[in-house]
Order: C-alpha cells, then sequence, then structure tokens
C-alpha cells in the first residue's frame, strides 16, 4: 500500500493506492495528480481522496450486480474509489485518457451530491422499493403496506428522471474537460441526435421487456423496476444533451445553477429551451411533446399493468 498526498496552490489530494500485485501500466499518482491541478472541477475541493482499489478487495464495484470502473459513497467525503483491474485492460495511452474521464466524471457526482438533494432523494426512492419488495416477500401480501402502482411507477420513473441529470451531468463536465463539447450550433445538433438514439433504444428495450406475451403484473413491477433503477449509458447520453441545451440556449443559467434545480423544474426549462432551439424535446414531464414523457409514461403503464392485473 502506498499513500502519496500532494498540495497544489491551497488544495491537498491525497492518492492511495491499495492494490497489490496488479500491473500498473502508468504512473497513477502522476496522472491523477495532473488532472487535480488541470481540471476545473477538481479546483471546487479544498481536498480529495483518490483511492486505487481492486474489484477483487472492494465488493462495491459490483453493486446490484453492474459492474463499475469507479464509485463514490456519499458517507465518505470527497473520496473517490478507481478500480485498476478493467483499466489495465487499456493500452497505457488509453488509460491516461480514462483516469481523466473517470476522474472528472465522478468529481461531478461529488459535487452535485454537495450542492444539490438530488441524490439524496433518489436514495429515499430506492429505499422505499427495497422496503416494499421485503414486505411483500415476507408477509406474501403487498395490501398491508400503503402502496399503490401509480406510487411505484412514479418511483421508478423518478429514479430514471434523476439519473438522466446526474449522470449526464457528470458526463457533461468530462467531455468539456477533454474538449470534446464545444459550444456551438453544429454540437448542439450532434448532442441532440446522438440523445434521440438513445432514447429510441430505452424505448425499445422497454417495449421488448413489457410486452412479451404471457406476463403478469408482478413481472412487469420487477422488470420495470430493474431497468429504471439501473444506470444505462444512454442516460448520460440524454442528459448530456439536457444540460448542453439549456446552457446554450440560456445564457442567464450556468452549470451549478442547473445543478441545483430540481428534475421536474430542469426538465420544464429544457423543453422551453428546445422549443426556443427549434426541435421536439426528448424528455418532457407533461406536456405529452418528448419522446419520453413522465405523465403519458405512467398512464401507458398504469393501463397496461391495469390489464394484467
Ligand atoms: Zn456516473
Amino acid at each position: 500500500m502506498t499513500k502519496r498526498t500532494i498540495r497544489i496552490e491551497n488544495r491537498e489530494v491525497e492518492i492511495d493506492d491499495l492494490t497489490r500485485g496488479i500491473k500498473h501500466s502508468i504512473d497513477y499518482f502522476d496522472c491523477i495528480s495532473q488532472v487535480c491541478k488541470t481540471a476545473d472541477i477538481a479546483k471546487k475541493f479544498p481536498s480529495l481522496n483518490i483511492i486505487l482499489d481492486s474489484e477483487h478487495d472492494n465488493r462495491a464495484f459490483n453493486a446490484n450486480g453492474v459492474q463499475s470502473a469507479a464509485f463514490v459513497d456519499p458517507r465518505e467525503k470527497n473520496t473517490i474509489h478507481i478500480q485498476i483491474e478493467s483499466i489495465e485492460t487499456l493500452p497505457p495511452s488509453a488509460i491516461k485518457i480514462q483516469i481523466a474521464h473517470t476522474l472528472t466524471h465522478e468529481l461531478t457526482h461529488l459535487w452535485h451530491e454537495q450542492i444539490s438533494e438530488y441524490s439524496k432523494g433518489m436514495r429515499v426512492m430506492n429505499k422505499l422499493i427495497e422496503l416494499k419488495n421485503t414486505w411483500q416477500r415476507e408477509s406474501g401480501d403487498i395490501k398491508g403496506f400503503i402502496y399503490n402502482d401509480e406510487y411505484f411507477l412514479r418511483c421508478v420513473l423518478t429514479s430514471f428522471f434523476t439519473k438522466l441529470i446526474i449522470e449526464g451531468a457528470a458526463d457533461y463536465t468530462s467531455y468539456c474537460q477533454t474538449g470534446k463539447i464545444s459550444f456551438d450550433a453544429l454540437n448542439a445538433r450532434v448532442l441532440h441526435f446522438a440523445a434521440r438514439q438513445q432514447a429510441q433504444e430505452v424505448l425499445a428495450s422497454l417495449d421488448a421487456m413489457l410486452l412479451s406475451p404471457n406476463i403478469d403484473a408482478k413481472v412487469v413491477k420487477e422488470r420495470l423496476h430493474e431497468f429504471m433503477t439501473q444506470t444505462l449509458t444512454g442516460q448520460g447520453i440524454i442528459g448530456e444533451h439536457m444540460i448542453h441545451t439549456v446552457l446554450y440556449m440560456d445564457k442567464t443559467l450556468d452549470f451549478d445553477a442547473v445543478l441545483r434545480m430540481n428534475y421536474i423544474s430542469f426538465i420544464k426549462k429544457y423543453e422551453e429551451c428546445s422549443r426556443a432551439a427549434g426541435w421536439k424535446p426528448i424528455v418532457s414531464v407533461t406536456s405529452g411533446l418528448g419522446m419520453i414523457d413522465y405523465a403519458a409514461s405512467i398512464r401507458r403503464w398504469l393501463d397496461y399493468i391495469g390489464k394484467l392485473a
């Protein structure tokens, strides 16, 4: 185990390498220091703790059966865990780019958590769903729990919509830092196009999953829960486009102001900015204009579950 503390002006970054016996193709201390020195998002933290970890030693990389290359745990202050095994499968030049991407992505999550209540809200909702599942499993009866289909659907959809902004913000910062996002009309169109494709894929996966024959209401709810509460690649791409649209069209807002908005206000602002930009929104709350509309999804699924029950 090696630990190193670096000082950058009045900031302090501690890097702990907890990996043993795993190949290090690059100098991780140097690479991480460089990112912390240059990335704007890193400059927001007076102190940071970056932990190089191994999937083998830290089970949190496999939370909910989904493998991740890095994570932040809201219970730890300003701490990021990076998993080395998956990064080491890349060639050395790609490792440096990946570290920069991963770090700025996770730093945005840390920052988002600090300045807004987003993920707290999401955790509460996931907790509720978990509680309901336990109740159902142990009592075999769901009626005793104050719960209904509409409430369940609102929970899973809120989780999905919230993650659009959480993952979108993280990818947005990350791509801005690496110069992949510029602030012009062409880039706005490219991001809109990419988001539209992702939304089509999300909708197609949902249909394939839910509209299969011989399915019952319980299975529909389980599949919806599983699908909507995981983190999909598409969510980052859709969210990135939404944030870019808002910042590009509304010059009165900055990135932090966007992060501080609750998800309903943010999506409404995005709809307004999309209209101003002259395109159909990908996501909407109640207007029904978006490819994925909150109210229309609830209505459609309630109707479907009702018919199956
Ligand atoms: Zn993320």
